[in-house]
């Protein structure tokens, strides 16, 4: 029987650090922690082409000659004196094991002086051996690791690519960086830099230098400090707007640390269910503080799960947290559309006043431009004012002026839209349906006869401008569901079982179009597609510059697989030869070049929810044009069928709700 032995330290080491270095990524983090916890501003990263040589410089406390020896010795550390600490702990590192492990593996050595010495102190290590002497050197501390793995061969050869290892290295500086912004940070490799943080900008600027967002995502967000429960949460979410086919845009930090939080999944999850399509991911940074008694520390320094005392609670705090801001954000996006809208109406109609008063001056040569100039300022004035009063909070609402549609059998003519709905039925409250109400789309008729491949698109309605009641004429709505009103020809109201919704005709519309359009992308796969495209006899040109002929040809292959189809012509001006079916009632050429600019800024496995999103957006129904009562029902119980019918396809709300008690509520404060 052998005997037994105490392995010398080197190889205990050795050992030691097949746990802890796994790759070049992990010694980087633990040269990285090491600087942040001896209270580096600055810290530098440089690596090799090859990722084995590593260098890790920081302008924190440094150490004297003694320390410098000693933490190069197993379970050597200065964060860690009791038991007891280990529940307090303030620092990311406390094992006293990276040192002498990365050691163990490569060809060491360490430069270090504290603020206060006059010289330094030079450590090297290789095959087992420590030197140390004394060196002039900048306060701080350089650590240098040359030709990692070299007397483990198992190890190197378990090495990816350079370039695998160097994205692993990049994603360990990324969360660093963004776990502590007011560090800067710079990371070299092969001499160039390839991130650098400035240490004193705001969160979410810093998310943007370290390259985790692009800077083009527009973001919420999110902030809730409840100290005094042991719990803060701080980040920044991209709006539902931008998101990805997997969760590498996800980053989650608790108490400073890079961690895989299912807890916060979860929630992100929960938050986007109904803003973003299945199966794509939000981008979101989530930093969360919690006290340190209700994690586990005490965790392997490889393993980046954590484990909560009080995870229920905690979860329900994030999502929370996350579902609020989104929802305000999404609520204050609208108002600030609606209001836009108005004061672009009201400037719309000073205008015209203007124009008008100024001609009957010319004519009359009696009332002063002045007078014409003073009038157009009141109507603006005046009509900002109503615009401004349009937007007060529902609980100030007028209710007087909900009036309910009246029946319309007159015919409506193409261009004018007839003031509908100024009479007040309160006297007749109960809703009828009749059949005798023929205006579905008004263009319809006019065009039917014409096949559409012989149409020209610019004798075609313009988007947004008819509804296309294009299914049966069926329409079905819930239970208890009672149209009460419809205003200014944008809101309807309706009475429910338990109070009050009001849906927004634009938006309804435009969330029934988009799903119906994924539906058919869904299709296509099924060999459906060609079932609703539109081939055109004679290609339309599409005018074309030359930036958007380039984005045109680079989402080519996104906007075949909705059913578009491009031809080029010598010069590459391309004309468009084939289109969804959605498009062919309409003018279509300026829809298609709205679209080709909103496909820009998105990245390739974004560009076609972008396109379709822009088609749904364009081709829905218009706030302010007038419904009828039966297309109202018709687009309200068609949106009520869509599945995440709670938002457009942007991420703006649909329909406000207020329950019996919310009104009352609204009516007899606290
Ligand atoms: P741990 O971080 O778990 O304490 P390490 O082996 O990583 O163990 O480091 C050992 C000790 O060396 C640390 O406790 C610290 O006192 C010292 N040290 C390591 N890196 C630095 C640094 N960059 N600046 C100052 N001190 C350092
Ligand atoms: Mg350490």
């Amino acid at each position: 029987m052998a005997k037994v032995l105490v392995l010398p330290d080197h190889i205990a080491s050795q050992i030691a650090a097949g746990e802890v270095v796994e790759r070049p990524a992990s010694v980087v983090k633990e040269l990285v922690e090491n600087s942040l916890d001896a209270g580096a501003s600055e810290i530098e990263v440089a690596i090799s082409a090859d990722c084995r040589d590593i260098r890790v410089a920081d302008n924190g406390h440094g150490m004297d000659a003694e320390d410098a020896v000693l933490a190069f010795q197993r379970h050597a550390t200065s964060k860690l004196r009791s038991a007891d600490d280990l529940w307090a702990l303030s620092t990311l590192g406390f094992r006293g094991e990276a040192l002498p492990s990365v050691a163990s593996i490569s060809r060491f050595t360490c430069y270090t002086r504290t603020h206060d010495a006059a010289t330094g102190t030079k450590i090297t290590s290789a095959d087992g051996e420590l030197k140390a002497s004394e060196t002039g050197c900048a306060p701080g501390t350089v650590m240098e690791v040359m030709e990692l793995f070299y007397n483990t061969p198992a190890r190197l050869k378990f090495m990816k690519k350079a370039n695998t290892e160097f994205g692993h290295i990049q994603e360990i500086m990324q969360s660093l960086a963004i776990a502590y912004p007011h560090v800067a940070f710079t990371l070299i490799n092969d001499g160039e830099v390839v991130m650098r943080t400035s240490g004193h900008a705001t969160l979410d600027a810093t998310i943007v230098q370290a390259g985790f967002f692009s800077g083009r995502e527009p973001l919420v967000e999110v902030f809730v400090d409840e100290s005094s429960q042991g719990f803060k949460i701080h980040g920044f979410m991209a709006k539902p707007t931008h998101f990805r086919g997997d969760r590498k845009g996800i980053l989650t930090i608790v108490n400073k640390r890079a961690v895989r939080c299912p807890l916060t999944l979860k929630a992100l999850d929960y938050a986007y269910s109904d803003l973003i399509p299945r199966g794509r991911y939000p981008l979101a940074v989530v930093k969360i503080e919690l006290d340190p008694g209700q994690v586990d520390v005490n965790i392997h320094p490889t393993k980046k799960e954590l484990k909560y005392s009080n995870g229920n609670s905690l979860y329900l705090s994030i999502q929370r947290a996350l579902t609020k801001s989104l929802r305000q954000e999404a609520i204050a996006h609208a108002n600030a559309r609606v209001a836009e809208q108005a004061a672009e109406q009201a400037q719309i109609q000073a205008q015209m006043l203007a124009e008008h008063a100024a001609a009957q001056h010319e004519m009359a040569q009696q009332v002063t431009l002045q007078v014409a100039e003073q009038v157009a300022q009141q109507v603006a004035q005046h009509a900002s004012q109503q615009a401004a009063m349009r937007f007060e909070p529902p609980k100030q609402r007028d209710f007087e002026s909900i009036a309910l549609v009246p029946e319309r059998h007159e015919p409506r003519s193409n261009n004018s839209y007839p003031e509908a709905n100024q009479i007040n039925f309160r006297e007749s409250l109960s809703y009828r349906v009749t059949e005798q109400d023929q205006h579905i789309a008004p263009y319809k008729r006019d065009i039917s006869e014409i096949p559409n491949s012989l149409r020209v698109a610019d004798d075609l309605p313009t988007a947004g401008e008819h509804f296309l009641a294009e299914t049966a004429e069926s329409y079905e709505l819930p239970a208890g569901w009672r149209m009460m009103g419809y205003l200014k020809n944008t809101y309807i109201f309706f009475e429910t079982h338990d109070g009050l919704e009001i849906i927004e005709q634009h938006i309804a519309h435009e969330r029934t179009l988009y799903e119906r359009l994924l539906a058919l992308q869904n299709s296509e796969t099924a060999g459906l597609l060609s079932e609703s495209v539109q081939q055109l006899v004679v290609s339309a040109p599409l005018n074309l510059t030359t930036d958007q002929n380039d984005v045109l040809k680079n989402s080519e292959a996104a906007l075949t697989r909705l059913g578009f189809a491009f031809s080029f012509d010598d010069q590459g001006q391309a004309s468009v030869t084939q289109l969804p079916l959605q498009l062919a009632q309409i003018n279509y050429v300026p829809v298609i070049q709205k679209m080709i600019e909103d496909v820009a800024t998105a990245d390739a496995t974004n560009m076609e929810l972008e396109a379709t999103k822009s088609i749904a957006c364009q081709s829905a129904i218009k706030n302010g044009m007038p419904l009828s009562q039966r297309d109202i029902l018709k687009l309200v119980s068609d949106w009520l069928n869509t599945e995440r019918r709670d938002t457009c396809p942007h991420g703006r709300p649909v329909r406000l709700k207020y329950s019996m008690p919310e009104l009352f509520e609204l009516f007899h404060p606290a």
